[in-house]
């Protein structure tokens, strides 16, 4: 982060006395690590402000420090400066949205590609690992106290988001920004546990069904799953229950492009795209209106499940043939 673009930001907090801070719909743990910190640096500061989220954080981040002050619905009318963190586009605040056009100013601070969230000043790169990478550098820039609570914070969205430090984005930077979190009190053994290591019983049974109805084309290159309402209920299992799923897809050697779709609710089919090397599954993701990174992309598709899956998988094999 350019030494201006930080003096810009503290010049955009001197003229604030409350601040809106934002991510988006599904937050992960880039999104949640990511504005929480930003939070707990305001508090640090004296800067008031609340983190508003369009749903509730899921289960596997709930240990994040704070993540009980995140709210769905704002508790003022209107605030100076909102600071959106892990945003594309201003689409993806889902029901929050209103709020931050309301705002006086706002401070966008993002890695996606492409990027389209428009903002009074931008701290995007499109290089870095995670949000939580840039809002590190932007925190040193800043001469910020780096809490223990912080430094878990933004570790735990740099680990998600390099899929604990196994995904191409894993960059020199990313690893010494990391070391620098541990040195300030990140815990790892409590990300580790709480992100990755605490699944229901529910999920795990889910899985296995997911990987059992699992399909296979194209020399099993592409595989995908799809899991009906139906399921979900037999499961007694939820959307977030799934999280990781499409990985496995993509653990198996012949899999270059993997797909879970899946309906936690009648009519609205959630896709998760994954892929290896240069096979872009954001484009197949735009495609259907969503969006993401190369290797990692998602989108909502409004039809009936065999239909999603029909049409989804058309895309998935002209993604394989164009490379
Ligand atoms: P996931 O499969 O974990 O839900 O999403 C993977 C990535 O794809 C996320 O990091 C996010 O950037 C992107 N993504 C998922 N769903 C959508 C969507 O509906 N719209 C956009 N623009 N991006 C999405
Ligand atoms: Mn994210
Ligand atoms: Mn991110």
């Amino acid at each position: 982060v350019a030494p201006e673009l930080a003096s810009a930001f503290r010049q955009e907090l001197a003229n604030a006395s409350s601040v809106l801070i934002g991510t988006h719909l599904n937050p992960d743990g880039d999104a949640l690590g990511s504005a929480l910190a930003m939070s707990m640096y305001l508090d640090s500061i004296g800067v008031e402000n609340e983190v508003i989220c369009h749903h509730p954080a899921p289960r596997n981040l709930r240990f994040l420090p704070k993540v009980q002050s995140v709210l769905q619905e704002p508790t003022r009318e209107s605030y100076d400066l909102g600071i959106v963190l892990d945003l594309d586009s201003l689409e993806r605040l889902g029901r929050t949205e209103p709020y931050f056009a309301r705002c006086k100013r706002l401070v966008v601070i993002d890695h996606h590609i492409p990027h389209t969230a428009p903002g009074d000043l931008r701290i995007v790169d499109t290089s870095a690992a995670a949000t939580a990478v840039i809002l590190t550098q932007l925190l040193i820039e800043l001469k910020a106290v780096i809490s223990p609570e912080m430094a878990t914070s933004l570790l735990t969205g740099i680990v998600t988001d390099t899929g604990s430090f196994r995904f191409r984005n894993t960059t020199p930077e990313a690893l010494a920004l990391s070391a620098f979190l541990l040195e300030h009190g990140g815990s790892i053994t409590q990300i580790s546990e709480e992100v990755f290591q605490s699944k229901t019983l529910s999920s795990v049974k889910l899985l296995g069904h997911t990987l059992e109805v699992m399909r296979l084309a194209c020399d099993n290159k592409i595989a995908w799953s799809a899991l009906s309402a139906g399921d979900f209920e037999m499961a007694h299992a939820e959307d977030e229950d799934t999280e990781g799923f499409v990985n496995e897809m993509l653990f198996v050697t012949s899999v270059q492009i993997a797909a879970l779709m899946r309906e936690p609710k009648p009519g609205k089919i959630r896709c998760s795209l994954r892929s290896r090397g240069d096979f872009d599954v954001a484009e197949v993701a735009r495609y259907f209106g969503g969006g993401g990174h190369r290797n990692a992309a998602g989108c909502t598709l409004e039809m009936p499940l065999e239909e999603a899956e029909a049409r989804l998988v058309e895309r998935l094999k002209i993604c394989l043939a164009s490379c």
